[in-house]
């Protein structure tokens, strides 16, 4: 199969998946946006994605995320897709994508956030975000602590350049269960912090390729697919 082929076929199946998860648990498939991660592969294939029907695509790394968007100018047709930041984002390279992104989804620090509130304001635009929070506590993850998150939240969400939106979090891999756990712990996490600081808190990022339809039938609002929507050897769950 060629890759154009492969993508169009991946991508029926990926949103069979989603709707059949979206049954299950009596949610509308339009809820829930699909986020593909490119940092894999080229603008070719993100080209050939836009191709078979994805709108929003994100990046790990801010220099990758800015050489793909200027790759892109070369792209008649991918001038109108979305581009997220999902990956850490140190303080000196908040200016590599403030003004670049709809949606930063990692901010996992009331130092980050200061940092692209006054880049934002200096631009004069909002940006919309969500906090990365560690849920399930693994050493190896970055984000706020759960606790960390409740102290910083309603600082974060008094910042007037920044529209706090929600939440985004990782499960621990090859654990369905501890997976769930995380998502609906995730899930509450945000239901707590809505009360506590006034903010809607509408979204819930979380869900990858072995555990969408998991973070689907939690709640989850935006799923980030890479390995699934680019790599013909993944194979699906
Ligand atoms: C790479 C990455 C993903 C996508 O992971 P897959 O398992 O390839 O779907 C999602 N979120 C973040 C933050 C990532 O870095």
């Amino acid at each position: 199969m060629d890759y154009r082929s492969f993508m169009h076929a991946r991508r029926a199946e990926i949103l069979e998946r989603i709707s059949g998860a979206c049954a299950r648990s009596g949610r509308a498939p339009a809820d829930v946006t699909l986020v593909a991660v490119s940092k894999t592969v080229g603008i070719d294939e993100v080209a050939v994605a836009c191709e078979a029907g994805y709108t929003a695509f994100a990046e790990n790394r801010p220099q990758e995320l800015r050489r793909k968007r200027e790759a892109s100018a070369a792209f008649p047709e991918l001038s109108r897709i979305r581009w997220d930041m999902i990956g850490h984002l140190q303080t000196n390279k908040v200016g590599l994508v403030v003004g670049q992104v709809s949606l930063i989804h990692s901010i996992d620090s009331l130092r980050v956030a200061k940092a692209v509130d006054a880049r934002a304001a200096a631009l004069g635009c909002r940006v919309p975000i969500l906090m990365e929070v560690n849920v399930a506590g693994e050493e190896s993850k970055t984000g706020f602590s759960t606790d960390e998150a409740r102290s910083a939240s309603a600082g974060i969400c008094s910042l007037e350049h920044l529209s706090l939106e929600g939440l985004m979090g990782m499960a621990p891999a090859h654990d369905p269960a501890a997976a769930r756990r995380a998502f609906s712990d995730l899930r509450e996490l945000r239901d707590t912090l809505a009360r506590d600081t006034g903010c809607r808190l509408d979204e819930l990022s979380c869900g990858m390729s072995d555990d969408y339809v998991i973070a689907i039938e939690e709640g989850s609002t935006i799923i980030r697919l890479g390995r699934t929507v680019f790599d013909p050897a993944y194979a699906l769950q």
